[in-house]
């Protein structure tokens, strides 16, 4: 039990930890000013807009609007209930944890998570026994000792072998207690009609899943024999997710760390065997191609993704997807493609992890590869305005006009078409493409762009003067402010302020705690961020010019209205009093 009573666990670990230093082991951030900033782990962004601020203990980007404090970062980073993220922080920090607390309902996710880790890891266990001891696993072993996986990597991995029975794993869990509906979820077991269940994985090597955590997630189980498919995986669970898993990244994330990049395969056996060569920095996909959600994994390890293509499959048509992928993510993803015939383990075996490594260093970037690759099919003019129209898309989702350009005048080089016509080409692909996403930037990003709206643009100053000056905040507070603001977000959270903002002393981490609008609590934890635009002696200058425009926008609705009536009087004074207020220097009688 804790022994500190009316704290809760919560804010004991919010004064043990810090977000920096947490934040920084699972994303790369530099100190920028009085924040740190980073490319955003939950979108796909070029420039880094992922801001963790040490002041405010908070992190947010201005890109995707995610943010939050620590608690929030463990949540979307390990995908987590806020109860798991309690529970494993407050072992990090060593802070006693009363699970009494949590609320119903995130107590049964997190329960039903916990469930499925527990089978999961029986499961794990049960493989792993199969194979290192069971007769049954004889074969596995055998297939293990011809493709040289050592028993230190069986271990390290906790490879397993499924026996061929139809209800090993279904019994053996029966007897830890364990109920084989939630077995049935995490994809180990599968209900039979007339009741009762049997055993997915059959006759198969098993490659148990792991989170970064160190937890099993799901399982791959290959095939020893003819059996199809080839490889089985986990279907889709609350723990785990096909497309954003990459198997290895366990035991391989230091070594990314350290090395700088990290080499993506396709499969559980080109993963291990690189490994058991000494080339730690690598993961593999469970057989898919690279996804957005992959490298936005990868990307908080290192901004170098080198992508291995088996020779067989080394189709243009499978760059041209990940080169869209890096594209997206203002990466350059790189290419290997193995000599024909081979596969990164067959390569390494027999070529030697030296040879595969300078494959790695002489990488080139997806879109040169892509090039080479098209232009050897032949260079007519048909090859060229096939590649021009295969390009045009990854080209078109290049968001930043220099890249573009240079792209243009490189694709137009290698093709051998003027850049005009590339130009041409690109702006009618876009035309054709902008009626499907037309969608209004954010806020955000029009406050980052360079054409900011001059609407927003008065919003943005004033919610960020009202938040950061509390004398500001007082003294506007009785004005008609919300004739200034354009924006509903922002109206709405200007009033939580204003409301809160004639007492002294408001506490924004409270503020922002009982502010229970996603869309409201976002906008503010942006501006509380963003440091003040306003230094001290400017705050003063600013409610002056912030109450000027105040009556302003009252006088021209005055004008408008007696323009409408045709009141001549009350137009003439009214444009009178326009006069005075906007030539300041005059005197005001
Ligand atoms: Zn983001």
């Amino acid at each position: 039990m804790s022994s500190t009573q009316g704290v809760s666990a919560k804010e004991e670990i919010k004064r043990a930890a810090d977000i920096v230093e947490l934040i920084s082991q699972y994303v790369q951030l530099k100190k920028r000013g009085r924040n740190f900033l980073g490319l955003c782990p939950f979108h796909s962004e070029k420039e880094p807009s992922f801001t963790v601020s040490p002041e405010k203990q908070m992190f947010h980007c201005f890109g995707c609007k995610k943010g939050g404090d620590i608690f929030a970062f463990w949540m979307a980073y390990h995908g987590t209930t806020f109860v798991e993220a309690l529970k494993d922080l407050a072992e990090r920090y060593n802070i006693p944890f009363d699970e009494a607390r949590v609320g119903a309902r995130e107590k049964r996710a997190a329960l039903k998570r916990q469930q499925l880790l527990r089978v999961n890891e029986i499961a794990a266990d049960y493989f792993f026994n199969a194979l290192t001891q069971g007769h049954e696993g004889a074969k596995a072993r055998e297939y293990l000792s011809t493709r040289q996986i050592p028993q230190g990597i069986v271990e390290d991995f906790r490879l397993g072998y499924s026996p061929n029975s139809w209800e090993g794993l279904t019994r053996s869990l029966e007897r830890e207690g364990v109920d084989l509906s939630v077995a049935a979820l995490a994809g180990l077991v599968v209900a039979r009609k007339g009741g009762g269940y049997y055993d997915r994985f059959r006759g198969r090597l098993m490659f148990p899943i792991l989170n970064v955590k160190g937890q099993v997630v799901g399982f791959g189980g290959r095939a020893l024999g003819q059996e199809m498919p080839k490889y089985l995986n986990t279907s889709e669970t609350p723990v785990f997710h096909k497309s954003e898993v990459l198997y290895g990244l366990h035991a391989s994330h230091q070594a990314i760390r350290s090395s700088g990049r990290v080499v993506v395969v396709e499969g559980y056996m080109d993963m291990l065997s690189l490994w058991k060569h000494g080339f730690k920095e690598v993961v593999a996909t469970l057989g898919t191609a690279l996804t957005e959600q992959h490298v936005r994994k990868l990307k908080g390890y290192t901004s170098e993704i080198v992508v291995v293509f088996d020779s067989d499959e080394a189709g243009k048509k499978a760059v041209l997807g990940s080169l869209s992928v890096f594209l997206n993510h203002g990466m350059v993803g790189k290419a290997v493609v193995l000599p024909q015939g081979h596969d990164p383990d067959t390569f390494v075996n027999q070529e030697g992890v030296e040879r595969f490594t300078s494959l790695v260093e002489a990488a080139s970037p997806m879109f040169d590869f892509y090039i080479h690759k098209a232009m050897a099919l032949g260079d007519g003019s048909e090859e060229k305005v096939r590649v021009l129209e295969e390009m045009l898309p990854a080209l078109a989702q290049l968001r930043s006009y220099a890249m573009r350009a240079l792209y243009v005048r490189r694709l137009s080089d290698a093709v051998g078409l003027r850049e005009e016509v590339v130009w041409a080409e690109l702006k009618e692909y876009q035309k054709r493409s902008r009626g499907r996403s037309g969608a209004s930037p954010r806020l955000t990003e029009k406050l980052s762009g360079a054409r900011v709206s001059k609407k927003y643009n008065r919003d943005i100053h004033f919610l960020n003067l009202i938040v950061h000056h509390e004398e500001a905040r007082q003294r506007l507070a009785d004005t008609d402010w919300t004739l200034l603001l354009s924006d509903p977000v922002m109206q709405r959270l200007a009033k939580v302020l204003m409301d809160r903002g004639r007492s002294n002393d408001v506490d924004m981490d409270t503020v922002l705690e009982s502010i229970q609008d996603p869309e409201v609590e976002k906008e503010l934890r942006e501006i509380m961020v963003m440091p003040s635009f306003y230094g001290p002696d400017a705050v003063e200058t600013a409610i002056g010019e912030f109450e000027q425009k105040i009556e302003e926008i009252k006088l021209a609705a005055l004008i408008r209205e007696a323009r409408e009536r045709g009141d001549m009087v009350a137009l003439n004074e009214a444009l009178k009093m326009r006069a005075r207020l906007q030539a300041p220097n005059q005197t005001n009688s």
